[in-house]
């Protein structure tokens, strides 16, 4: 996978991309990073990118024609153009897998300011959000969608770290403990000690299940779960109503 980030900010990528899972998978070339600086692409002096809004009001909004030139410099006929936003579709999981799978460049713009001139949206395919909330840039998002793409990529993590993440098969992950056994007269669950898979794959099984109903219960499918799983919940319904 290639990403190609246009942004006014190449550092905040690059301290960011430098580190862990997203440094490793550039090494083992499982995906490429290219931060483009959007004030390498304007034809105006100074370097500017970004006027002042027609029809008056405050802050300043970037220039269609660098972030235009930008995209036409790195885009090919297998690129998705992303354009970050809080007034896109919500970023999640899924999306997460659909692009890690259906795409070989991503080129994700990175707003600031103001925002965007409002014909940047005919040369961009998804305008993505990552939340009900406005950030100063786009350069956090961008971050964001590599990152949750990348771990989904083949090599980059054990496919078996990400099998069991939160949603998949639309349940939370199971809780976790490592050493010391006991902390403060709280000790790790009996079960986890003992080396019985089995017991250990039910425990978590069900540690998945009581996690989404206390935490997410609006991400629970009933008609996803086996008949195991659909024992544990009705249990877990029923304590509830006591
Ligand atoms: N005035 C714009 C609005 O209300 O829709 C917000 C502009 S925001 C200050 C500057 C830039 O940050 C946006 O153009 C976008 O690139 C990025 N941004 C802000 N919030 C975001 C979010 N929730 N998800 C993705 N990008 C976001």
């Amino acid at each position: 996978m290639k990403y190609s980030i246009i942004t006014l900010f190449p550092n905040l990528i690059n301290s960011y991309v430098n580190e862990s899972i997203i440094k490793r998978a550039i090494q083992k070339e499982r995906i490429e990073i290219e931060i483009i600086d959007l004030r390498d692409h304007t034809n105006y002096s100074h370097n500017q990118v970004d006027d002042y809004q027609f029809g008056g009001g405050k802050g300043m909004v970037l220039m269609v024609e660098p972030v235009v030139n930008a995209i036409e410099n790195c885009w090919t006929n297998e690129s998705l153009i992303v354009l970050t936003s809080p007034q896109g579709k919500t970023w999640n999981q899924n999306l997460a897998k659909k692009l890690s799978k259906e795409y070989k460049h991503i080129i994700i713009i990175c707003g600031h300011y103001e925002g965007f001139d409002e014909r940047i949206l005919d040369y961009v395919d998804m305008e993505l959000s990552i939340g009900d909330y406005v950030l100063t840039g786009g350069e956090l998002a961008s971050l964001v969608f590599i990152d949750s793409i990348t771990r989904l990529i083949d090599g980059v993590i054990q496919s078996e770290s990400h099998q069991n993440d939160s949603f998949e098969n639309n349940l939370l992950d199971h809780p976790v403990y490592t050493k010391p056994v006991n902390f403060r007269n709280k000790s790790v669950p009996e079960v986890l000690l003992s080396g019985h898979h089995a017991n250990i794959k039910k425990f978590r099984q069900e540690g998945r299940i009581i996690n989404t109903f206390n935490k997410r219960p609006d991400l629970l499918k009933e008609n996803k779960l086996c008949k195991e799983d659909l024992e544990i919940l009705n249990k877990l319904k029923n304590r509830k109503e006591e």
